[in-house]
């Protein structure tokens, strides 16, 4: 499997108006706070990029896969995603993306990877009961909940862990 291709000729949609077709397949390595994008799996980029004007309008949709991380036991689960992506970039000016139309080839990179990050949950859980880890020794207390002595809690290797203020 290769990386899904998201560079792009845009030189006949700038300078003749005609669209173009996206249509590719592949994988898409997008990683935000242990959640990760179709690294292992393909992902799918299709729609069209069109020029109406000063205005660059593009129109795609993403399907993905996503291993999401607990944020409190770290287990993994597997999702299917679909987005849409539709941005309108003026020609003529600089965008939010930093994409330089002067160039016949654009990445449009920047703008998947945000729209897939902002679909990303911030805190997403395996169960809304999640017991998470166990902050002496770390173990899964979904599986077996702890019941550790206090006064065990300065000498376990996971005491810093509790300190800290994540
Ligand atoms: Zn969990
Ligand atoms: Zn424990």
């Amino acid at each position: 499997m290769s990386k899904l291709n998201t560079v792009f000729n845009l030189d006949k949609v700038i300078n003749t108006n005609s669209d173009l077709t996206i249509n590719e397949e592949g994988l898409l390595n997008i990683k935000y706070s242990g959640t990760t994008a179709s690294d292992e799996s393909n992902s799918q980029l299709k729609g069209l990029i069109t020029r109406d004007g000063d205005y660059l309008h593009i129109k795609l949709e993403v399907k993905f896969s996503l291993n999401n991380e607990c944020s409190r036991c770290l287990k993994i689960t597997k999702s299917e995603e679909s987005i849409e992506v539709i941005e309108k970039l003026y020609l003529k000016n600089q965008n939010e993306y930093d994409l330089d139309f002067n160039n016949d080839l654009i990445d449009i990179y920047p703008i998947l990877s945000e729209k897939v990050i902002d679909s990303i949950s911030l805190v997403t859980l395996c169960s809304s009961e999640c017991l998470g880890l166990c902050s002496i020794c770390g173990k899964d207390q979904n599986l077996n909940k702890c019941s550790h002595e206090e006064k065990n809690l300065k000498e376990s290797p996971f005491s810093s862990l509790s300190e800290l203020d994540l």
